[in-house]
């Protein structure tokens, strides 16, 4: 596949859904990509991209930044807290809030560096013990807290469970989204996103259907 292809899919599906395309950012996932295929996607004009680590992102970005205009940077992996001021400076967008103490360290430091990525928070729809994520039950609640703190919290982010149909994942993050008058959301991948775009997916994050196969190692 290549991002013309997936393009066309992402329009068609949000066509066939009665959406507009232009509201539905399609972030390409490089993480573990080799730096000549991400090039290549710049190349093409693309803007949107998607990684996993702040390690690896400190790695690549600040060089990619300074070469092409306009990218937008999203942080999609498991946040440690002492890695959050370093987040906040590479990303402008973080879907992976997922805890009381790592909203209050985001706050703290937008109030000192005055800004604050976009921000969404990472819901574990399928109650996985492993995954992170708030869990359903706690959803409101957590979004209610991070509105006190002032955080400009966009919408909820779902990695559904692998064994489980994705779309009642979608439509249970998209009812949460709702109920709580968030209106993005992050949900679909690679294997997904058509279904994602018809359950109301705002942002989906695409990697291996974009670069191939991501290279071990
Ligand atoms: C790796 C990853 C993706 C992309 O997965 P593909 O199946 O390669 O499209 C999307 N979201 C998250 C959170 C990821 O870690």
């Amino acid at each position: 596949m290549s991002l013309t292809e997936i393009k066309a899919r992402v329009d068609a599906a949000a066509q066939k859904a009665g959406r507009d395309p232009d509201e539905i950012a399609l972030i390409a996932v490089s993480k573990v990509q080799p730096n000549d295929r991400v090039q290549k996607v710049l190349e093409s004009g693309h803007r949107s991209f998607g990684e996993n680590k702040v390690q690896e992102a400190a790695g690549k970005w600040p060089d990619f930044r300074s070469r092409f205009e306009g990218i937008a940077l999203h942080l999609i992996g498991p946040l440690q807290s002492n890695k959050t001021r370093q987040a906040m400076q590479l990303a402008d967008a973080i879907h992976t809030v997922d805890r009381p103490k790592l909203a209050k360290a985001i706050a703290r430091i937008a109030q000192e560096e005055g800004k604050c990525p976009d921000l969404f928070i990472q819901v574990n729809t399928g109650e996985e013990p492993q995954k992170a994520g708030v869990l359903p039950a706690d959803v409101d609640t957590f979004v209610a807290d991070c509105r006190a703190l002032d955080l400009p919290i966009l919408g909820l982010m779902c990695i559904p469970p692998v064994e489980e149909e994705p779309a009642l994942h979608f439509a249970l993050l998209a009812k949460m989204a709702a109920r709580n008058g968030l209106t993005g959301l992050s949900m679909g991948m690679s294997a997904d996103f058509e279904s994602a775009i018809a359950l109301g997916a705002t942002h989906i994050r695409v990697g291996s259907a974009i670069f191939g196969d991501r290279v071990p190692g």
